[in-house]
């Protein structure tokens, strides 16, 4: 009777142990639980071994950044940070130029717009580089100049009109730069850059 309890007592412990791992972060000397951590894919141990309340404190880099769409010069707090993405100075790398305010609309509008405008098949051309685009980059067949999705909504800042779908590479520029000039004056043209 007393070794059955003891056995039950045992199993409980190692289960709350596995609930409630605790991991030391270096920064603050704490011992803290999973969710202040990123965590790897497989939950098992801390991707960044700094908790993310000292990540957002000291990793994020105390400058001011100017908003690419309302242009207000904002602390860098007000931008989305990625929280495994560094830069060479060891800082934490900006997810984009566009401040929490804007990122906010900006988000409700490409989901009207997504909504009002579904996106194309994949296995079609991007209509700025001409490529096939499949859905991940390792989708694209060995030996074929493909491009990759998502397939990202394009729509103009100032008036909000949709303009059309574009490959992930072309709506980040990778698929401008160094490939071909032809892409940059068809991305001019679409988007009647003078
Ligand atoms: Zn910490
Ligand atoms: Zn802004
Ligand atoms: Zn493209």
């Amino acid at each position: 009777m007393v070794r059955a309890l003891l056995v039950k007592h045992w199993l409980s412990d190692t289960f709350a142990e596995k609930q409630l791992k605790l991991y030391n972060c270096p920064v603050c000397n704490c011992q803290k639980a999973s969710n202040h951590f990123v965590m790897s894919s497989c939950g098992n141990f801390p991707l960044i071994s700094v908790c993310n309340n000292c990540s957002d404190f000291h990793y994020i880099e105390k400058i001011d950044c100017t908003c690419s769409i309302c242009k207000r010069k904002l602390p860098s707090t007000y931008f989305q940070h990625y929280r495994t993405r560094f830069k060479k100075n060891g800082m934490r790398l900006r997810v984009n130029t566009n401040c929490k305010d804007c990122s906010k609309k900006e988000s409700s509008i490409v989901s009207k717009l997504k909504r009002e405008n579904p996106a194309p098949q994949y296995l079609t051309p991007c209509p700025q580089c001409g490529k096939i685009c499949y859905e991940k980059v390792e989708d694209i067949p060995e030996g074929i100049v493909g491009t990759n999705g998502p397939w990202q909504c394009d729509h103009d800042h100032k008036t909000k009109e949709f303009r059309g779908y574009l490959c992930k590479r072309c709506n980040t520029g990778t698929g401008l730069i160094g490939d071909n000039i032809e892409y940059f004056q068809t991305a001019l043209k679409n988007k009647k850059i003078k």
